[in-house]
This record gives structure tokens, sequence and C-alpha cells, in this order.
């Protein structure tokens, strides 16, 4: 189990989540974040700072976000990332985020 990021954070990334987590997990890709979940706590402190409810533990996501769990997960296959700090903008993302049409603003 493990916390993910869905999608009301795309075209948003307020990035909160970052300065708040102690496992240094939350990684910025090209339209929003993602978190890896080898290395995810469970700790639950992003969740408590998201300003549009975007981050959830994934036991209790439904609906179209549901398939965020695996985006989340998707996103970190074939890399060897241990810390999202150090690293910086990631500018990619999961085929089905980099797909949709930008929100206004
Ligand atoms: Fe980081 Fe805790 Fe959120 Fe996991 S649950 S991404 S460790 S703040």
């Amino acid at each position: 189990m493990t916390f993910v990021v869905t999608q009301a954070c795309v075209d948003i990334q307020d990035k909160s989540c970052v300065q708040v987590c102690p496992a240094d997990c939350i990684y910025e890709g090209g339209r929003m974040m993602y978190i890896n979940p080898d290395q995810c706590i469970d700790c639950g402190a992003c969740e408590e700072v998201c300003p549009v409810s975007a981050i959830r533990y994934d036991g209790d996501v439904t609906g179209a976000d549901e398939q965020f769990v695996d985006f989340n997960a998707e996103f970190f296959e074939g890399m060897d990332v241990k810390g999202a700090r150090k690293l910086g903008k990631i500018d990619r993302d999961v085929e089905f985020v980099a797909a949709l049409p930008r929100k206004a603003g």
C-alpha cells in the first residue's frame, strides 16, 4: 500500500507535498507530481497539505482515479531514483496524462 497522486494534480503541481515528505519520494513530472511507491513510507503527511486533494491512500482511490495507482508506479519503471529534491523536474508524463487536454488558466 502507498499514497498516490491523482488527476487533480495535473497542470496544478502546487508542490506543498514535496515540502512535507520525509522520504523525499514525490517527484515532479511534466504536468503532475508522482509518488514513488518503492520509497513511500505511508506517513500521510502529503495528503493533508494538498490544496486540491489530489493525494489519496491507494486503497481509497475510486472511479476514474483508480488508474492513477498504476500510473504512479508506471512513471518510475526503469528508473533507479532515490531522492526527488536533488533530481528536480523530470519533463515527461505517463501517456494518459501527456494526452490530457490542458487545463485553462
Ligand atoms: Fe511522502 Fe509520506 Fe506522502 Fe509517502 S505518504 S509520499 S512518505 S509524505
